[in-house]
Order: structure tokens, then C-alpha cells, then sequence
């Protein structure tokens, strides 16, 4: 069994998809959950769902820091400490170099890199105070290779994967471990244009597996990183992808 009875977690983008599976599953495993997301009516709704003493959301935009500083302070008051802390929320924008408007590119980084520096850096001091703690980055396979028309995306998720590893190594001393999850094709509200597109099929058909993941199926991952159970496992990056990066 996992050892998260009595963990004190924050997941970001807590309302829909990977983040929501994680938030249900944490509460599953005992933990308390604090969540953020720009929905604050699904976040609610998610909240209520688990049970008002096991989950409070936030109304939060990741990649604004005068909103982000203050939700840290307050899901720590409220949790009494922060154990685990999970930096899910992001966005994904398409476009090759020449197509990606400037204001996009800034918007994807604010989001995917830049609300994990916000976070972390109110998180961690926390957790050190406390003995330490688990940081999971939600980074993606796109991180490690260059998808077609994604750019932005793929220099983001490239930048979490180094920033997971860079703030592993500080911290490993203060008993901090920071790990980053690589997802593949996950089905989730992010994908579903994809699937009402009529892509599915062609993007499902070159995975190994020869389907997309679920939600649960990252959940999972993320959970035994944020758990005992990964004591020894800092700065790396697990794939979850279905084969699909070794391929
Ligand atoms: P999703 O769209 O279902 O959920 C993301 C959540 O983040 C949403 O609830 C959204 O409202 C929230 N969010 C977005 N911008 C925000 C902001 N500025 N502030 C606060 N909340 C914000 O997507 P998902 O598929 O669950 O993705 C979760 C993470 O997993 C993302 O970082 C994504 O890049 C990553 N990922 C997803 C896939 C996939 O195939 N679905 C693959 C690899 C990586």
C-alpha cells in the first residue's frame, strides 16, 4: 500500500483530467487535497465530491504570482503543512515557429514553467520547515522530443523536465525529492479536440499499446512518487506513455 494517510498535498490544475484523477486518488489513500484551477466552478464541484473536510479548492491562475503566492500560504493554513505538492496545470498551444503568435509562446511558459517556480518557491521552505516533502512535476514526452507544430509546448515541457532535476539536487539534502512525470497521449479534456478532430485513430494506432492512457493510469504514477514508497527516487523522470517514447 502507498503511505499517504495524513498527507498533506496541493495539486494544481486540480479540476479536470490528471490533476483531478490525482486529487481523487490522493483522498483515496487518506491524504488531505488542496487544489487550484482558473474552473473554480468544476474545482468546486470536485471538492464537494471528496468530501469539504478531505478537499478545498481555490479559484487560482497558476501564472499569476500575486495569485499563486497567497494560495500557497492558505492551502498550508488550512492543510496544517505541506507534505506533497503536485504541479499539474498546463496548457498546450500548436504551432511551428514561424506560426506561434509571441503572446502564445509567453502564455505557454507562464503557465507550464512558470507557475512551478511560483509554487515551489513557497512550497519547498514549507516542507523543509516541517522535515521535508515530494514535488511531482507534470512535464510530457513532449518534453523530450520535438513534436510537430508544438514548439512551444515541447520547450516548456522540455524546461519542467530540467527545472525537476535542477531543484532535486538542491533540495535532496533538506529531504525534498522533486520528480517529473512524462505522460503520452492521456485522454482528457486537453485531448479531446484531438478526438473530435478524427485524429485518434492515427495518433492511437503508433503507440506501442495501441491506445491512449487514462487519467487514473498517471494518477497512479504520480502517487507512488509522492509516496514513501519513493524514498529513494529524486530528480527522476518517469515516462508513462504506453511505449510510445521507446518506439
Ligand atoms: P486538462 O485540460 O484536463 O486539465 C488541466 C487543468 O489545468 C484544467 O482544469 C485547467 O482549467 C487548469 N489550468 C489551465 N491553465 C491554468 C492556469 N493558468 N491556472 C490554473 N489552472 C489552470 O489537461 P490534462 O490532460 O489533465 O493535463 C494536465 C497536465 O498534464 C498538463 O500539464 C499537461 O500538459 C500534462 N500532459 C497531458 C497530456 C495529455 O495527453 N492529456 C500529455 C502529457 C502531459
Amino acid at each position: 500500500t502507498l503511505t499517504l494517510a495524513g498527507k498533506r498535498a496541493i495539486v494544481t490544475g486540480g479540476a479536470s483530467g490528471i490533476g483531478a484523477a490525482t486529487a481523487a486518488r490522493f483522498v483515496r489513500e487518506g491524504a488531505k487535497v488542496a487544489i487550484c484551477d482558473l474552473d473554480a466552478e468544476s474545482a468546486q464541484a470536485l471538492a464537494l465530491e471528496l468530501g469539504e473536510q478531505n478537499c478545498r479548492a481555490w479559484s487560482v491562475d497558476v501564472a499569476d504570482i500575486e495569485r499563486v503566492t497567497p494560495f500557497i500560504s492558505d492551502a498550508a493554513a488550512w492543510l496544517g503543512g505541506i507534505d506533497i505538492l503536485v504541479n499539474n496545470a498546463g496548457i498546450a498551444i500548436p504551432g511551428t515557429v514561424i506560426q506561434l503568435d509571441p503572446a502564445n509562446w509567453r502564455k505557454i511558459f507562464a503557465v507550464d514553467v512558470d507557475s512551478i517556480f511560483y509554487a515551489s518557491r513557497i512550497a519547498i521552505p514549507i516542507m523543509i520547515a516541517a522535515g521535508g516533502g515530494a514535488v511531482v512535476n507534470i512535464a510530457s514526452i513532449s518534453g523530450l522530443r520535438g513534436d510537430h507544430a508544438l514548439v512551444g509546448y515541447n520547450a516548456a515541457k522540455g524546461a519542467v523536465v530540467n527545472l525537476t532535476r535542477a531543484m532535486a539536487v538542491d533540495h535532496a539534502p533538506d529531504n525534498v525529492r522533486v520528480n517529473a512525470v512524462c505522460p503520452g497521449l492521456i485522454e482528457t479534456p486537453l485531448t479531446q479536440a484531438a478526438k473530435d478532430a478524427g485524429l485518434w485513430y492515427a495518433w492511437t494506432s503508433t503507440i506501442p499499446m495501441r491506445r491512449a492512457g487514462t487519467a487514473e493510469e498517471m494518477a497512479s504514477v504520480v502517487a507512488f512518487l509522492a509516496s514513501e514508497e519513493a524514498s529513494y527516487v529524486s530528480g527522476s523522470v518517469i515516462v508513462a506513455d504506453g511505449g510510445m517514447d521507446a518506439a
